[in-house]
């Protein structure tokens, strides 16, 4: 199947422009080859798409009923749903992840938009006993324009989570892609604009986030920023939009454990163990990077996770292996220096998986990595990678387990494996993080379960019904009627 690649336009006020700055070429990780364009937008793109988004605010876009806004979205998750194909392939071929984790990716986008279409008008206020001769009642309202900062793991989920929220309480929206991957993204602006969303409701600004990314948020004209992306960027977009004294919503990055105790089904375990570290090649912030497991079952379960690793293969997106490349050169020497520091530790890769014999070369792969008895103060166990590296390291006990797993500067989801039913309730309620699974790790994705971090990993929640409120004010109403 051929794609037709999006233009390099930026989406503003319902039309497709250039941006002056000329373009910025998009590269294919599978082999490191240019294969098509992204516009460049700057500053003053960002002002036009934010002045655009306002005027949406303030003509046919804001005065839409909640229920309208909620049967534009349900189109546009329609829209996604025709055009899987074309999005699953642009998507693969822009972050290199294989094919079917791709297409589950787009199936999710639609699923986003479907889920926050149907809430659209399901969000109300309330009533407040208060005072003799007073009623009170509360109204949550949108916010505004709402800024879109996107990375480019998972472009499709994260704009869908993002915007599908953000439009269902009836915000304008101005999307700043990452410029590694973006042309899912550019083609749910096409489809939005063609289910009919009006003019400067969604607005789409491809760019360096240094450029388009800095001025999307230091400009004093949004009213809320949603971010999505390294904790170091994280600090930049919080700075920039304190000046503003703007709200924002920082989903961030993770070192997520994965406890295993020696009752667990170890066998039911092991496809969550491997797989929640290969999927998207370790690049997914919720990826569950370390693995715990208690000394008496360590020798175990660390033979049937090698004899996994052993057998993963890593080829391009097209081929649909276990493991595609990681998104740049520069993230596979970020992996690959994690590693060379494990050696020169004295840390045992303990198994990896190999290259399949016709992947193509040029591509940025790299090989997935079992790394055994790193120390819990080990760099391995303490930075993101974000790559395809699960560092194991044993544990005494329950209180040892906790410990470790809460011992690092990041909180963003934990998973426990146990058949002990008090002991599960112990690990889900000590474990720092903002989401939890028992005997299982992912729930599957969960468009409908809140997720989000705690220290270092964030603050504020994304998907399910809890993430409408975050794109919304709630306002309160006196009125004294005697
Ligand atoms: P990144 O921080 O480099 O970039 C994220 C976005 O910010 C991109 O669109 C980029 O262009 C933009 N940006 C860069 N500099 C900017 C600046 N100065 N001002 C404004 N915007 C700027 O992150 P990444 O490398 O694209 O993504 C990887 C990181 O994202 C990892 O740490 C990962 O854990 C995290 N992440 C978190 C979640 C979550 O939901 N918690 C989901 C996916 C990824």
């Amino acid at each position: 199947m051929t794609v037709a690649f999006p233009p390099p336009r930026l989406l503003i006020g319902g039309r497709w422009l250039d941006a002056e700055a000329g373009s910025i070429p998009v590269i294919n990780p599978s082999d490191g080859e240019e294969f098509t364009r992204i516009a460049r937008g700057e500053a003053r793109d960002i002002d036009t798409a934010v002045r655009a988004a306002r005027a949406a605010m303030a003509g046919p876009w804001g005065r839409m009923p909640a229920l309208e806004r909620g049967r534009l979205l349900m189109k546009l998750a329609r829209a996604v749903q025709d055009n899987q194909d074309t999005l699953t392939r642009l998507e693969a071929m822009d972050t290199g992840k294989p094919l079917k984790q791709a297409k589950a990716d787009i199936v999710a986008l639609a699923r986003y938009f479907e889920y926050y279409g149907g809430a659209a008008d399901k969000v109300h206020g309330d009533t407040v006993p208060y005072l003799d001769g007073y009623t009170v009642m509360t109204f949550w309202e949108a916010l505004g324009v709402t800024a879109h900062i996107i990375p480019w793991n998972y472009p499709a989920q994260i704009l869908g989570r993002s915007l599908g929220a953000a439009l269902a309480m009836g915000n304008a929206a101005v999307v700043k892609p990452a410029e590694d991957a973006c042309l899912s993204v550019l083609k749910v602006g096409e489809l939005a604009l063609e289910v009919g969303f009006p003019e400067g409701s969604v607005n789409i600004v491809t760019g360096y986030g240094e450029e388009a990314g800095a001025a999307l948020a230091a400009h004093p004209g949004i009213d809320h920023i949603s971010f999505t992306g390294s904790p170091e960027t994280g600090a930049l977009v919080q700075a920039a939009a304190a000046k503003n004294n703007r709200p924002v919503t920082m989903e961030l990055g993770g070192k997520s454990p994965q406890v295993v105790f020696a009752d667990a089904d170890i066998d039911a375990a092991l496809p969550f163990l491997v797989g929640a570290i290969i999927q998207n090649a370790g690049q997914t912030c919720s990826a569950g990077s370390r693995l715990l497991v208690e000394r008496g079952a360590y020798d175990r379960v660390m033979e049937k996770v090698s004899q996994r690793f052993s057998t993963l293969q890593v080829g391009s997106s097209d081929m649909d292996l276990d493991l595609g490349p990681v998104i740049n050169k520069q993230q596979k020497q970020r992996v690959e220096s994690y590693l060379d520091r494990a050696k020169k530790d004295g840390l045992k890769a303990v198994a990896q998986g190999s290259m399949a014999p016709n992947a193509p070369t040029g591509g940025y792969y790299v090989l997935p990595t079992l790394v055994g008895d790193v120390p819990p103060q080990h760099v391995l166990a303490q930075e993101e990678v974000f790559g395809p590296v699960l560092a194991a390291t044993p544990f005494r006990d329950e209180s040892e387990a906790l410990s470790i797993a809460n011992g690092t500067e990041y909180g963003l989801v934990a998973s426990v494996w146990t058949n002990d039913g008090a002991r599960q309730l112990r690990m889900a309620r000590g474990l720092k993080a903002g989401q939890v699974f028992v005997n299982n790790y992912g729930a599957g994705g969960g468009v409908e379960l809140p997720f989000g971090g705690v220290k270092r990993s964030g603050f504020g929640r994304e998907k399910g019904f809890e993430a409408l409120h975050g794109f919304a004010a709630l306002k309160t109403v006196a009125v004294k009627h005697g």
